[in-house]
């Protein structure tokens, strides 16, 4: 029988110190070469308790979900791609493109149906291959967190290209902090994208007004 999060959570719980707070663990990520903060001062913030339930996610509720009246669902977002079923969305950010990935009808990732779930590896595939076909990209990261939204969103990060400091998962501390990209810059990548993501794999390319 798997443990129980309690469980978990008391033995994470053991393991710090009088005021709540687990050590920096240089033997992990924090030792690396690409970990973003300088670890002397470095400190974690005191754990919290487990919270009574997991919160409600914008959407929870599929008659609440900004899907209902289409994409995009908020003001810094613009649809660059879209095919009948899913939408690319391109978001303001420090990097050459963040893009988000949504199915126009409302699921999850864990309850996506098997022909949208075959058409998500495909895209994925076809999406990365544009990311990574940026001259400024050296990589595209991809990744679901969902803790925030209910209606199902990857995300494709393109990784400057030669910046050794910006490999690996803390891609994103870097750039919350990297000046954002100008408008025209964003928009020439984000075409760029979908019009290589259109001749590979089809679908139509939203046009994307530069400032
Ligand atoms: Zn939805
Ligand atoms: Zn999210």
């Amino acid at each position: 029988m798997p443990e129980s999060v309690e469980e978990f959570y008391a033995r994470v719980l053991a393991a710090t110190d009088e005021h709540g707070r687990l050590p920096i663990l240089d033997n992990q990520m924090p030792g690396w070469d690409i970990f973003p903060y300088e670890t002397d001062t470095l400190r974690l913030k005191p754990l919290q308790p487990l919270l009574d339930r997991e919160p409600d996610r914008k959407g929870e509720d599929p008659a609440e979900c900004s899907c209902q009246h289409g994409l995009p669902s908020s003001r810094d977002e613009r649809v660059i791609w879209s095919n009948d079923r899913w939408s690319l969305l391109a978001l303001e950010g420090g990097i050459p493109i963040v893009a988000l990935l949504m199915p126009h009808a409302h699921h999850d990732l864990a309850d996506l149906p098997r022909d949208l779930a075959a058409e998500l590896g495909q895209l994925t595939v076809a999406i990365a291959a544009a990311v990574e076909a940026l001259p400024s990209v050296g990589r595209c990261h991809v990744a679901r967190y969902g803790d925030g939204g209910a209606h199902f969103h990857l995300f494709f990060f393109g990784r400057p290209a030669r910046a050794g400091q910006f490999r690996g998962s803390t891609l994103v501390d870097w750039e919350e902090n990297l000046p954002r990209l100008p408008l025209d810059v964003a928009a020439a990548n984000a075409t760029f994208v979908a019009e290589t993501i259109a001749t590979a794999y089809g679908g139509a390319v939203t046009p994307v007004a530069s400032a």
